[in-house]
């Protein structure tokens, strides 16, 4: 998915010659859309109603390089003249994996008293590259910042992080000494803080509820890398042809765990995989994104302008013929993903619960009433038990799988959390084990 609203339609063909930073597709002008450029000087080798395929002129392929004002001199450059247009024209929506055009999100009056929230808690497991962006351009983002704040008609902003991430604070608070409109906030290290309704919750004291969008709270939220696509659009005039990510699990030698800066849009897994060592050996999964929400994908998919992290396990168990519950969640793992888990440990399931909080939206989503705040398991737990389950599949955030630990054990229930097999990979503990 690279984009929330009208696809967008295809503007070349079969054998043209195309530049980086060349527009190659784009939505309707009026819809809610998005615009796409090459992300490579190349030759187009195939169009399809999902992609465009370009062979690289060079004949080394993508380059995965940090953009410079060396190599971004290599990148077609916008000519719009304001800086909504500018947004829009360079494709940018939003890269924590939501999607949403960046141009339709700030273009709206906040009327002098809005506040810009920086979202940079990143709070998926392992993730890592928007925090170690902010190490390396924080006044990039700050501009980015400022550019949203004038854009919206804001008075106010906050960058937020992890409480545990002392070296970015640091780094934030240095910069910002001379800033009194823009604050560095913390939230805990724990499973939703990242989420648009738990960071607005956390900062400014107020429960959205699960349909009410952060304009209620006079607010607009923004991810780290958005806001740095945002600051390249208006200073440099480079559209969005690269993606940060994180490369997590086996690859190459023993447990691997680095953010790759600037990759090329389309670059495919395989092609990053290799670059990084390879792939070891006994592989599970190949997750995009972060445990918690990521999907299941092959070595064929591409980098787009939502992946997040790319996460390469170790195998799922085999609990052949065991009998499983589902619990689902309105942050974390739900029935879709879930029920996936189940096939590939070959258990069998016998019955479904959602978190008294997940409730359902109209897209047939689960969303969270208060994401992160635990309502308490055990009636779910029942529920299951009662079905004659053997053991729980939870997609549960953190605090909602330490109650699932408080009940299920005492009824002889395994647990097993959707994360379990990525922990294990990186040899971490596990989350229901959080508080012991
Ligand atoms: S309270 Fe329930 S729905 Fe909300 S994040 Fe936790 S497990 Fe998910």
């Amino acid at each position: 998915m690279n984009h929330i609203g009208e696809p967008a339609e295809p503007l070349v063909e079969i054998g043209e010659t195309v530049e980086t930073g060349q527009v190659i597709a784009k939505s309707e002008e009026d819809a809610l859309g998005s615009i796409y450029h090459s992300s490579i000087e190349g030759k187009v080798k195939d169009v399809t109603n999902e992609a465009i395929f370009i062979k690289p002129l060079d004949k080394d392929g993508l380059p995965i390089q940090e953009m410079s004002p060396e190599s971004e001199k290599d990148i077609l450059k916008l000519d719009e003249d304001d800086s909504l247009s500018l947004i829009k024209a360079a494709g940018v929506v939003g890269s924590g994996g939501a999607g949403f055009p960046t141009y339709k999100k700030l273009d709206l009056d906040l009327g002098g008293e809005g506040i810009v929230i920086a979202n940079g808690v990143e709070c998926e497991p392992y993730l890592l590259h928007n925090k170690e962006r902010m190490k390396k351009n924080p006044e990039d983002i700050i501009t980015g910042i400022k550019t949203a704040m004038s854009l919206v008609n804001a008075n106010k902003a906050y960058i937020v992080v992890k409480e545990k991430e002392k070296k970015v604070v640091d780094v934030l608070t240095n910069k910002l000494k001379d800033e009194e409109k823009i604050e560095v906030k913390t939230v805990k290290d724990i499973y939703p803080m990242g989420e648009e309704r738990a960071i607005i919750r956390e900062v400014l004291g107020k429960l959205l509820e699960p349909d009410e969008l952060p304009l209620e709270a006079n607010t607009v939220v923004l991810n780290i890398e958005t806001l740095l696509n945002v600051k390249r659009a208006i200073v440099d005039r480079t559209p969005v042809v690269a993606k940060d990510i994180t490369l997590v699990g086996r690859i190459g030698e023993g447990r691997t765990q680095k953010p790759l800066f600037d990759v090329p849009l389309g670059t495919t897994i395989e092609e990053l995989i290799e670059e990084s060592g390879g792939l070891s050996n006994s592989v599970g999964e190949i997750i995009m994104g972060g445990p918690f929400t990521g999907q299941n994908v092959t070595l064929e998919t591409p980098v787009n302008k939502t992946t997040g992290g790319v996460i390469v396990t170790l195998p799922l168990p085999n609990r052949e013929k065991m009998k499983v519950g589902l619990l689902e969640c309105g942050c974390g793992g739900q029935g879709e993903r879930l029920t996936e888990l189940a096939e590939k440990m070959g258990a069998e399931v016998v019955g479904t619960e959602k978190c008294k909080q997940a409730v359902e939206m109209k897209n047939g989503n689960l969303k969270c009433t208060n994401p992160g705040e635990c309502p308490g398991q055990a009636e779910k737990i029942l529920n299951l038990k009662k079905n004659k389950a053997d053991a729980v599949i939870t997609g549960t955030c953190a605090d909602c799988t330490n109650t699932v630990m408080g009940v299920a054990p005492k009824l002889k229930l395994g647990v097993f959390h959707s994360t379990d097999h990525v922990n294990r990979t990186m040899g971490d503990r596990l989350v229901r084990k959080l508080k012991e």
